[in-house]
Parts: structure tokens; C-alpha cells; sequence
């Protein structure tokens, strides 16, 4: 027998205080409904802390709902609940139909029970006591343990109806989609700056990204590649688009006019100035970075400081801190990684210094910059924008 069941999402406490609270909630409600279409017809509406998915017909796809909400930014837990009558009876026998499937395997349990209608005639102490004796009837070898055990089964009763239900799974976490305003990612094709990407969208910032290629030097297929990361990293951003500049012609002038060690940082430079004119034309309010503390020549602290300083706007690097086996950690949690070691040439590994200049000084860099005409080929590059968007799935709106 099938248990009518609905999928319950719990956001988090920091996000409940204050006046933002409604503004919160009506936001994770109107990503869930727009990332349910794909899944069948759902009534989606949210009480007391926690927002409820529950299908209208027996068509609704659960297993690809649940999964759909475990990527939705700003729940804490997301669990599937059995949903019953307001009866002892009616919950002993959805545990007894219900959970034993999901405790299979397990060893220890115990159980929570909570009342929010205080009018059942139960307390949650006799609640607990009844359910864990049903389950140990029902479930061979299974036994309780109060302080640590393996799952916890859930029983509440609320106003309308009372939940079932084992366990409950880490939601995504962190702040509801655009509630953080908007920022421009600059998107390479490496394991790093889609790791940052999603950890600002984690934060609640919407995502817009900025690619810059070098074509012939960097090929179809490597735009190709950087299109696949944006369209992986929508599972979690929903919404991307794509903006790709063109630094053809500023990586040949660097070339034959600049000392080679200052390529990188000089190159750099370009790409921090092109972003922000980018972010201020699509209103984004912070450029995002992959980049991490040392961990190449453009990325120590002198390089850093010579990048921000031709920029106006924040610059958000939330990888700085973090070394390359827990960026990759990342990577595989937002289903990027296998895409990102694909190996094509990015544009800053073509005409690599040989002695990348690891201390430069911004007024040594801009000594350099003199020889050239950078407003124009500022201005010449931009012209070159061209913007795809990617979504999660094609009727996310
Ligand atoms: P990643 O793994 O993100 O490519 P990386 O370790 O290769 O980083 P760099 O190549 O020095 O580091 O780039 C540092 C950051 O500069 C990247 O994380 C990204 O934000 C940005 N960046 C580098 N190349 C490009 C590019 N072709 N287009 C857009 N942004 C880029
Ligand atoms: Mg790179």
C-alpha cells in the first residue's frame, strides 16, 4: 500500500528574524513552484517555519521533487513525510506501513514526537512510547538508543494532519536565491571560479557570468566547456546568463608591445576592467572570483592588490582561503568537477610569461599599460559581448 506523503522543507533560524523574514519565505516559495514544473502538479504553500510540497495527483514525480528541493538555497532539512489522520490509530498503522522500508538496515532509533496542536489527547512523552514500541514489533533486530541514534523517526502532530517520518536530509543551506542582490562571476573554464560562483549564490546572490576566450588561440570546444559549467551550475543558481568577451586582440598587443613577465597581471587587469563595465551594464553590484590565496602567480597577495585596486565595485574571492582539495570537495558537491577537468586551453594559458612577475607594482604595471592604448582596446573588446542564458531546465521562467 502507498502512503499519501508530502516532502517538507525547514529553512533556517538566521533566516526567521527581522523584517526580511516574509520577504525570505515568499522567495523560497516562488523558487520551489518554479523548479517543480518538470515535476508534476503541486500544491506548495508554508506554515509554521516549514514550507510543504505536496503533490495534487498520483502523476507527481516525489523522487525528482525531492531531489530538485535538496539544491533549493535556504533550507536547512528537507525530508519526505507520510501524512495521516490525527488518530493514534491512523499513525500507528502509516508506521507500521510506512517505515519499515526506511529503517530497514538500521540499528538503533528513537523517536521525537511533537505536538503542535496541544489538544491531542497524547502527550509527546506517551506518543514516544507507543511508536517505539510499534516499530520494535515491526522492524526485526532494531533497537533503541535515546542519545545517539542511527535515525530518528519523527512523529507531528500539527493542525491538520499528523507526519510520519525517518530521518531528514541536509537541505542546501544558506540564503534564499536573490535575496543577496546580484553578482558577476568571472567564469573560466577550471575547477575554481564555478565553486565560487555557487558558494556567493549560496549566500543568496543571483548569479551572472562573464567568460573571456581568445579565439583561434582557445577553441569552440573550450566556450563549449564553459557553457556546460553554467548550465551544471543552474542545478544550484537556477538562472545563468552567460556573457563571453573576446581578448584576442588585447593578448596580441600585449604581446608585441609589454614586457613578457607582466602578461599575467596586465592581462588581469584588462579582464577585472571589462567585468566591471560588464557588472555595471547588468547591474551587479560585486565581481566573484575563483581565485585562492598563492595558489598561482596572478593570485598572490601583490597580484591581488594590483587587480582590485583598478576596480571600483567588491571583489568577492570566497575560495582565498581555502586549498585545492577542499575547492574540489566543492566542485563534486555541485556536480562541476568532472566537467572542469576536462582539459582545453583558457585564454590565461595562452602566451604564458615564462617568469610571471609574482610582486608586481601597480605603478610598475601601469608603466606598462602607457605603451599601449588601453581605453580603446577596452572599448573594442566589449563591442566583441555576446550573452547565452542557461537554465536549470527549459521551462524554469
Ligand atoms: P579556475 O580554476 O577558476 O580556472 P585558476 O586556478 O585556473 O582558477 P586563474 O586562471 O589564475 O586561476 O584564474 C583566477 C580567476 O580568474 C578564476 O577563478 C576566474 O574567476 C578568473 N578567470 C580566469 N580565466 C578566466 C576566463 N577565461 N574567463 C573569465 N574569468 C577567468
Ligand atoms: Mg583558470
Amino acid at each position: 500500500m502507498s502512503y499519501p506523503e508530502v516532502i517538507l522543507c525547514k529553512y533556517g533560524e538566521v533566516v526567521l528574524k527581522g523584517a526580511n523574514r516574509q520577504n525570505f519565505e515568499s522567495s523560497l516559495i516562488k523558487e520551489l513552484r518554479r523548479r517543480a514544473s518538470p515535476y508534476g502538479n503541486f500544491k506548495i504553500y508554508f506554515k509554521q517555519s516549514i514550507v510543504y510540497v505536496e503533490p495534487r495527483d498520483s502523476f507527481a514525480d516525489m523522487e525528482g521533487m525531492y531531489t530538485a528541493a535538496k539544491k533549493v538555497f535556504g533550507f536547512m532539512g528537507v525530508t519526505r513525510a507520510a501524512v495521516c489522520e490525527k488518530t493514534m490509530e491512523s499513525i500507528v498503522e502509516t508506521v507500521k506501513g510506512y517505515l519499515p522500508d526506511k529503517l530497514y538496515g538500521k540499528r538503533t532509533f528513537k523517536v521525537d514526537a511533537k505536538r503542535a496542536d496541544k489538544k491531542f489527547p497524547l502527550t509527546s512523552p506517551q506518543i514516544s512510547a507507543e511508536i517505539g514500541g510499534v516499530i520494535l514489533s515491526e522492524v526485526r533486530g532494531i533497537k533503541v538508543d535515546v542519545r545517539n541514534p542511527e535515525v530518528t523517526v519523527t512523529v507531528e502532530i500539527r493542525d491538520d494532519h499528523a507526519y510520519v517520518r525517518a530521518g531528514q536530509e541536509a537541505g542546501a543551506g544558506g540564503l534564499p536565491l536573490r535575496s543577496s542582490g546580484r553578482g558577476l562571476l568571472l567564469l573560466s573554464g577550471g575547477i575554481d571560479s564555478p565553486v565560487a560562483g555557487c558558494m556567493m549564490a549560496k549566500r543568496g546572490m543571483e548569479i551572472e557570468a562573464l567568460h573571456f576566450e581568445s579565439f583561434p588561440y582557445t577553441s569552440e570546444r573550450a566556450r563549449e566547456k564553459v557553457m556546460t559549467l553554467a548550465q551544471e551550475m543552474c542545478e544550484f543558481c537556477s538562472r545563468i546568463h552567460v556573457h563571453v568577451i573576446s581578448l584576442t586582440h588585447i593578448q596580441e598587443v600585449l604581446r608585441d608591445n609589454c614586457e613578457e613577465d607582466y602578461f599575467t597581471v596586465l592581462l588581469r587587469v584588462f579582464m577585472m576592467r571589462l567585468a566591471e563595465r560588464c557588472a555595471n551594464q547588468y547591474k551587479c553590484s560585486a565581481l566573484i572570483t575563483g581565485e585562492s590565496l598563492g595558489q598561482v602567480a596572478s593570485q598572490t597577495l601583490s597580484a591581488i592588490g594590483v587587480t582590485d585596486s583598478v576596480v571600483s565595485i567588491p571583489v568577492f574571492r570566497p575560495c582565498i582561503g581555502m586549498d585545492k582539495n577542499e575547492i574540489v570537495i566543492e566542485a563534486r558537491k555541485y556536480g562541476t568537477f568532472d566537467t572542469s577537468i576536462l582539459p582545453f586551453e583558457d585564454c590565461c594559458t595562452v602566451f604564458t610569461p615564462r617568469h610571471p612577475k609574482t610582486q608586481p607594482k601597480l605603478s610598475e604595471v601601469m608603466a606598462q599599460l602607457e605603451k599601449i592604448d588601453f581605453d580603446e582596446l577596452l572599448d573594442e573588446a566589449y563591442e566583441t559581448m555576446t550573452t547565452e542564458t542557461k537554465l536549470v531546465y527549459p521551462e524554469y521562467k
